[in-house]
């Protein structure tokens, strides 16, 4: 067949004028991984095969694939705004899209502000910590706490508050005045624990050990994902994140919860912060908000915070800050529908639905070669796997290799495979990523 690479007369020599973010280039060049169509659960390869969506394209397209009503509005979106200035100027669908999001959000948290992805979501809510305090006359508080294996983008701001040992190795913390809690994973206390474990809860005090070493009126904002997603699909110790909220709000600091991945469903309410019962004082979204169609992320901030900005001349600009795309009328036309399309489908009950077979089906594996650990709440889950003697990685790398070419997409970071699939899921998809991903382990080294 004449593939989209021959029509585009890609050939090897024409593939390295695009660097690939976060992706080996050699190897990739050598043996190009190429999608060129997507339907539901679905993806077809540049030659034709199909392949099954383990991961909901990066932990976003929540309502599979190429779904009608969101084509159709971005389409037509296109047709008729293209682009409005969103400084000093907006277009309706902006205000209708932060409406709904504030419908479904916890309670109290009323007001969004928009950018384009998780690492701009990520930095705005921390300059927005930082500037809150300075209008509240509390200016020194500008140390932020984040978590060892937390990942919040790839911004200045998010690397220094992350806790992806990869990222900070080349980088540094560029913000400086950070400090981390420690990560919650425990194999020797919680392997193979099915939701939230049992251990760990008291790994929340640290922070309490934080706030006497740099006291709390230095300290602006906690960040976390409530489950960490990127290092591996870390869910939080039972009361966990309880603890951390009481802890933050008896010091006067921020809570911020990074639900780039967990929002929009993927633990069967709309936010993770509802699956937990507790409410921080930011949530950051992204991905899911257009089901990965188009770019869009943003802050979610409870009115305390949004109104203390809302002072002086109201000629002036409040916050000093925005991106040319904030709001883009695209990403808004998509972020209505899909969010329609989640209520339509009933798609965050369905997450909830299935995920006691994801949980049952994903433990089936504990005796699976090589695994050390599974971990799953909702549907995110994550499969761990001895490494390799003396090649830490190269294990689950050529388990996704080996799975992407038996027809299922799944995603590995360090030797740990992820799975987020698509809350249209049904019982055999998971069936058969369950089934490869079994038949894989048994023929890798
Ligand atoms: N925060 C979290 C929790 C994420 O998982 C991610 C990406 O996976 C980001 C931030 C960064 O998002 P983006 O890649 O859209 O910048």
């Amino acid at each position: 067949m004449t593939t989209l690479s021959d029509q585009l007369h890609l050939h090897p020599e024409q593939l390295s004028a695009y660097w690939m973010p976060f992706t080996a280039n050699r190897q990739f060049k050598q043996a190009p991984r190429l999608l060129a169509r997507a339907d539901g659960m679905w993806y077809w390869t540049d030659d034709g095969r199909q392949v099954l969506d383990g991961f909901a394209g990066m932990w976003c397209c929540n309502a599979g694939h190429n779904r009608k009503p969101i084509v159709e509005a971005i389409q037509k979106q296109a047709g008729i705004l293209d682009f409005a200035p969103p400084f000093q100027m907006a277009h309706p669908l902006a205000f209708d899209l932060a409406n709904r999001i504030k419908a479904i959000a916890p309670e109290g948290l009323d007001h969004v502000f928009f950018c384009n992805s998780g690492s701009e979501a990520v930095d705005t809510a921390l300059k927005i910590a930082l500037a809150w305090h300075r209008i509240r006359g509390e200016g020194t508080r500008t140390r932020f706490i984040g978590r060892e294996r937390g990942y919040h983008g790839v911004g200045f701001g998010g690397i220094s508050v992350g806790g992806m040992v990869a990222n900070r190795k080349m980088f540094g913390n560029m913000l400086g005045n950070v400090d981390h809690l420690p990560h919650t994973l425990n194999l020797s206390q919680n392997a193979f624990s099915r939701g939230e474990p049992k251990w760990g809860d008291h790994l929340a005090d640290e922070l309490e050990r934080l706030v006497t070493l740099h006291d709390a009126s230095n300290i602006a904002a906690v960040i976390v994902e409530p489950v960490a997603g990127s290092t591996g699909v870390l869910p939080p110790p039972q009361n966990y994140l309880k603890r951390l909220r009481d802890i933050t709000r008896k010091h006067g600091i921020l809570l911020v919860f990074d639900e780039v991945i967990t929002g929009f469903g993927r633990l069967g309410q709309a936010f993770a912060a509802q699956h937990f019962g507790v409410t921080p004082d930011m949530i950051t979204f992204a991905k899911g908000v257009t089901s990965g169609t188009v770019p869009m992320g943003g802050v979610i901030a409870s009115s305390e915070i949004h109104d203390a900005f809302m002072v002086g001349p109201p000629h002036m600009v409040e916050f000093f800050h925005g991106y040319t795309y904030s709001a883009h009328p695209l990403a808004c036309a998509s972020g209505i529908a899909t969010l329609q399309l989640y209520e339509d489908d009933g798609l965050f009950g369905r997450a909830r639905e299935m995920s006691s077979y994801f949980e049952d089906a994903l433990h089936s594996l504990r005796d699976a070669k090589h695994v050390i650990d599974v971990r799953n709440l909702g549907l995110m889950g994550a499969v761990e796997l001895a490494p390799r003697e003396g090649m830490p990685t190269a294990r689950a790398f050529d388990a996704f290799l080996k799975a992407f070419d038996k027809g299922v997409l799944i995603r590995t970071t360090g030797d740990i495979i992820a799975l987020s699939p698509a809350l249209i899921v049904e019982k055999e998809h998971i069936d058969r990523i369950v089934t490869t991903i079994r038949d894989v382990l048994a023929t890798v080294e």
